[in-house]
C-alpha cells in the first residue's frame, strides 16, 4: 500500500476507529471529506464506489456522486451497440475461431445480443459455457425457421488472464468476441454492474439493456427464453405456473434423502442455485424443508425402483 498505516501495535485506536464507524465486514473504504465533520458526509461505501466508478469517483463528495449518478442514467439512456462495443481505432469484433475473421460491430443492429461475461478460470463459466452453446444453435434455428423475425448474436467478453486461456476458451465458442485484454472489457463490467461471473446480459435490437438475467433465464426456459422480453418471460411465466399445477406437492428425489416440496415464489421459494445441476433456479422448485436443500422441478429424479439411489 502506498499510503499511510495505524501502527500494528495501535490496537486502541483500531478499535475506536471501527467503534466509531461501525465497522463490520472488510475490506471497508470509509471516507471523509476535509472540511466538515458533519455525519451525512461520510461516506461509508467507498470499495462500492471505487468498483462502480473507478478514479472517477474521486472526490466522492454527494455532488459528484449525483453528478455520476445522471451521466450514468444518461449513458445507459442512449446506450448502442456501437458505443457500447466499438473504440476510436476498432469498430469491429472477432469472429468465431479459428477463421477470427472481423465482424462490423455495425452488423450487429436489429438483433437481440448477449454479453457473456466468462472466464476460463471460472468453473461455474465452464459448466454454463456447452449448455449456453447448443441453446445459442438452437435460438438459431428457431429463427431461420421463423423469417422476418430478428436475429440473434452472443459476443463473448472475457476476464481471462493469458491469452493461452482466452484462445482456448473461445474456440469452444461458435460466436463473436471482443479482443483479448480490450479496454471496453472493463468499461462493460463497470457499465452493467457486473459482479460475478458468468453473468449473461441481453441487449435488444435497439441496444437498450433487455435484462440482466440472461443466464438464469436460459438455465430456466432454455431456447424458449428467445427473445428474452418482458412480454415473452410472463407468457413463460404464465405457462410454468400452469404446468406447476400438474406437478406433485412434494417428490422422493435419487439425489437426497429427505422428501422434497413444491414451492414458488410466493411459497418460500425464490431464486436458488440448484443442488442437482448447480445452476441458477428461479420461480418453481422442489425444497427441503428440513434442510433447505432445492432443485429444479426438471432436475427431479425418482427414487427407488430401477433407478441408481444417490446418498
Ligand atoms: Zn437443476
Ligand atoms: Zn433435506
Amino acid at each position: 500500500m502506498p499510503w499511510l498505516a495505524i501502527p500494528f501495535s495501535d490496537l486502541e485506536s483500531k478499535k475506536a476507529l471501527s467503534r466509531k464507524f461501525d465497522v463490520e465486514g472488510i475490506p471497508c473504504l470509509i471516507i471523509l471529506q476535509p472540511d466538515s465533520n458533519e455525519k451525512e458526509e461520510i461516506l461509508r461505501d467507498g470499495v462500492e464506489l471505487l468498483h462502480r466508478y473507478g478514479v472517477e469517483a474521486f472526490p466522492f463528495t454527494r455532488e459528484r456522486l449525483e453528478e455520476l449518478e445522471r451521466e450514468e442514467k444518461e449513458k445507459h439512456d442512449n446506450q448502442t451497440f456501437a458505443n457500447l462495443l466499438s473504440s476510436h481505432d476498432r469498430d469491429y469484433l472477432l469472429g468465431h475461431h479459428p477463421t477470427n475473421g472481423q465482424v462490423p460491430v455495425a452488423s450487429l443492429v436489429g438483433k437481440t445480443l448477449g454479453l457473456f461475461f466468462s472466464a476460463q478460470w471460472c468453473l461455474p463459466g465452464m459448466k454454463f459455457t456447452p449448455k449456453l452453446v447448443s441453446i445459442y444453435h438452437k435460438i438459431k434455428q428457431l429463427i431461420s425457421e421463423r423469417p422476418g423475425v430478428e436475429g440473434f448474436e452472443i459476443v463473448y467478453v472475457s476476464s481471462d488472464r493469458d491469452r493461452a486461456s482466452f484462445d482456448s476458451y473461445s474456440s469452444l465458442m461458435p460466436w463473436l468476441a471482443l479482443p483479448f485484454g480490450d479496454p471496453k472489457i472493463r468499461a462493460l463490467a463497470r457499465h452493467f454492474d457486473v459482479q460475478d461471473i458468468p453473468c449473461l446480459i441481453i441487449l435488444g435490437p435497439d441496444g437498450k439493456t433487455v435484462t440482466k438475467q440472461g443466464r438464469s433465464l436460459i438455465n430456466l426456459y432454455q431456447e424458449n427464453a428467445y427473445p428474452f422480453t418482458e412480454a415473452r418471460l410472463e407468457s413463460l411465466h404464465r405457462q410454468m405456473d400452469e404446468e406447476a399445477k400438474g406437478l406433485p406437492r412434494s417428490e422422493l428425489h435419487a439425489g437426497h434423502h429427505h422428501e422434497l416440496t413444491l414451492v414458488s415464489d410466493g411459497t418460500g421459494g425464490g431464486p436458488f442455485i440448484c443442488c442437482d445441476c448447480d445452476e441458477q433456479g428461479l420461480g418453481w422448485a422442489y425444497l427441503c424443508l428440513e434442510c433447505g436443500y432445492e432443485v429444479h422441478t426438471k432436475c427431479v429424479r425418482a427414487a427407488g425402483g430401477n433407478s441408481t439411489v444417490g446418498p
